[in-house]
């Protein structure tokens, strides 16, 4: 038999998402001692100390199952952001609340709205499930509200806005999503993905949690970035109950892991360590500007903990060269800019050493 016929047909043609390259890969393979990573948007200070030590607190009840209503955590969320611990759900990473989402709320015949550049897993995880997505294009690294407001038809029943943007570091202003609220039609879920907001340093930046009670919103929100905890998968959704107690249907009973949980909740009360990530991003970026302009390479003005950098040559090479350096950053040929590449802001001695490597390799 042809195994290809055993396959739903939907998912034969589906593009895997390339996740960053792992530290430990790249040194078996490159023979390396050194190996620094850019590449996932990591926190570059590691994870918050007062989770990793909740971790340590708990790992010794591990033989028991998570709390499947991780009651603690959701209370501690939800009175951080003066709601009811029923506005929140818990997903292992938000990329699993985009699987909850699309499967909650869009019908077979439905379809899903986005940008055409953003984060790839909106478009990956609609055709798991089948549904058409259109990809609307960006004009000038940022999300077109009005063309993306034309696209949505009766039909339509998802609109996913990164907001900021992955991989363009860009957003979307407070008067752009107002207006595009008002446009909004009352069949249609905008789910605003505020991945990167905690390193936002401008005004007109609008918290989609505002919004919530008066639209039709759902906001996701991460542990992996700003607390440093990629690794353990955690994040959140925040909206009416109205939606959340529907998508409380549709999640496993322990997709949020027990030590995810402990460190979560003990992050949440790191102000210090948010403080000095903030701090080392936003000094790095600056490092990074002022040293891609003496190069005079062209690069998107970002709002998070990544830059988008124009190389003007293959990023394919550019990245594999980069890899010989013992440096790991992200080719962007997966999303249509075959000359660009994505880096991560890192601790200052490995900013020096990204530009160090990207000095010899152009
Ligand atoms: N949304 C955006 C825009 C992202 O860039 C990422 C991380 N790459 C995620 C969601 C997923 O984050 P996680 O699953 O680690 O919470």
């Amino acid at each position: 038999v042809d195994i290809k016929k055993l396959v739903k047909k939907n998912i034969l043609n589906i593009t895997p998402y390339i996740a960053g390259k792992p530290i430990e890969e790249t040194k078996r393979e490159m023979g390396l001692k050194a190996v620094i990573k850019l590449a996932s948007n990591e926190n570059p200070l590691g994870p918050s100390p007062e989770a990793a030590q909740a971790v340590r607190n708990s790992v010794l009840t591990m033989n028991r199952y998570p709390d499947s209503n991780s009651f603690y955590l959701k209370r501690k969320i939800a009175s951080g952001l003066e709601l009811n611990a029923a506005n929140i759900v818990l997903g292992n990473g938000s990329d699993e609340l985009i699987d909850i989402i699309i499967r909650t709320f869009v019908e077979d015949d439905e379809n899903i709205v986005t940008a055409d550049i953003t984060f790839l897993e909106y478009e990956i995880i609609s055709a798991v499930y089948g549904r058409r997505v259109k990809k609307v294009p960006l004009t000038d690294f940022k999300y077109n509200l009005r063309a993306i407001r034309k696209n949505i038809d009766r039909k339509t029943k998802l609109v996913f806005m990164a907001n900021p943007n992955n991989p363009t570091g860009t957003y979307v202003n407070k008067c752009g999503l107002e207006e595009f609220l008002r446009g909004l039609p009352g069949h249609v879920i905008l789910v605003l993905d505020e991945a990167y907001d905690t390193f936002i340093d401008t005004r007109d930046y609008p918290r989609g949690l505002e919004y919530i009670t008066k639209n039709n919103i759902i906001v996701l929100k991460t542990f992996s970035k700003a607390y440093g905890l990629a690794g353990l998968r955690i994040g959140y959704a925040v909206a009416k109950t109205g939606f959340t107690k529907y998508m409380e249907k549709v999640r496993q009973p322990f997709n949020v892991n027990l030590l995810a949980q402990e460190a979560a909740k003990a992050a949440l009360d790191d102000n210090s360590f948010l403080r000095r990530t903030r701090k080392t991003i936003l000094e790095g970026k600056k490092y990074l500007y002022r040293s891609l302009e003496q190069m005079k390479l062209r690069y998107v003005p970002s709002v998070t903990n990544f830059i988008l950098i124009d190389v003007g040559k293959g990023s394919l090479g550019v990245f594999k060269d980069m890899l010989k350096l013992g440096v790991i950053i992200r080719d962007m040929r997966q999303y249509g800019l075959s000359n660009f590449i994505r880096v991560t802001v890192g601790t200052p001695k490995e900013n020096r050493k990204f530009i160090a490597a990207l000095k010899k390799v152009l």
